[in-house]
């Protein structure tokens, strides 16, 4: 009987395995993005002994995102513009703490928390008082149960849905990073959230960024994002009017396998969870747009009542040669 046992084990073990060879590719995908989760003190010791941020100002070149600190994010920025709008005000700024860690030449991000502050563009928040002893308070408490430590801060700009997106660093959010780079942590990141045009996308948008320390100069019209435009006016309305000062690192999102799996199951057997996700994504454009669609439909409406009574007034503007008939 025991032996049997073993042997279907055994058995099993093989088909596992040979599972294991022909779905090779995703499996291995899969333990590479269940890396990201990991702690690798080491790695991280070693790059703060090696400093690589110093010898190169655009060292740090990519971040990861969490779903998890993504979905907070835009949850949070999405926040600050309905409590305005119930209020008939402009929308808030909201602003928050990014958890992560450096790996090589990226910035992961596990996590992140809001700080009780809805400031406006004009204010520099980083030596607020009120603000740097949450953030002592925070981080202390955080230390006991995480690995990961405060890596950078994210805030929203909520301005308005225009052709350009509104992810940019003002000349105050310079400020305050470069202070948050040279005080906490060299290796800071700033990320902004337009929640207006995430909503419009019905995708994140968001833009990940670090400045340059005050004595480097970069390649004359050169843009955050590395392209090159001589209109001193274009710069300035997509990227502020610092826009020489800080460069923005590509950006991408990740899931645990384990969560992307569940979420692919939970999308593919419940419509009704895309249907009722969707549904309050968009509750917000929803209701403002409500108006325009009444209007919208009610001048449709009288089209078609016109056209009912006079049958003879469309004829005229039927394309030459159709018949209506
Ligand atoms: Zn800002």
């Amino acid at each position: 009987k025991i032996s049997n046992m073993d042997q279907s084990k055994k058995k099993g073990k093989e088909e596992a395995e040979e599972k294991g060879t022909k779905v090779e590719g995703v499996s291995r995908n899969k333990s590479k993005r269940d890396e990201l989760f990991k702690f690798d003190e080491e790695h991280i010791n070693v790059l703060e002994a090696e400093k690589p941020w110093d010898k190169n100002v655009k060292h740090f070149t990519h971040t990861k995102v969490s779903a998890l600190a993504a979905m907070k994010m835009l949850k949070h920025s999405l926040s600050g513009v309905k409590k305005a709008a119930e209020k008939g005000g402009k929308p808030h700024e909201v602003m928050g703490l990014l958890l992560g860690k450096p790996e090589g030449s990226t910035i992961i991000i596990m996590d992140c928390f809001p700080l009780p502050v809805e400031g406006s563009e004009a204010k520099v928040v980083a030596d607020d008082e009120e603000v740097q002893s949450f953030m002592i308070e925070l981080s202390e408490s955080l230390e006991l149960t995480r690995k990961e430590r405060f890596i950078g801060w994210y805030h929203s700009h909520p301005f308005d849905v225009s052709t350009d997106s509104h992810c940019f660093l003002s000349s105050t959010d310079v400020s305050t990073q470069l202070m948050w780079q040279r005080v906490l942590d060299p290796k800071w990141v700033a990320i902004v959230v337009d929640p207006l045009r995430s909503l419009a996308k019905q995708e994140p948008q968001f833009g990940c960024y670090r400045c340059y320390p005050p004595n480097h100069s970069p390649p004359q019209h050169e843009c955050p994002d590395g392209s090159i435009e001589v209109d001193q006016k274009l710069r300035h309305v997509r990227w502020g009017a610092t826009f020489n000062r800080y460069y923005s690192m590509e950006i991408s999102y990740f899931m645990s396998s384990l969560g992307s799996q569940m979420l692919d199951i939970m999308a593919r057997n419940h419509l009704w969870i895309r249907v009722l996700g969707s549904a309050s994504f968009m509750e917000l454009e929803n209701r403002q747009r409500f108006a325009e669609r009444v209007k919208a439909n009610s001048s449709k409406l009288e089209v078609g009542e016109y056209a009912s009574r006079y049958p003879s007034a469309r004829k005229p503007q039927l394309p030459s040669g159709t018949s209506d008939a």
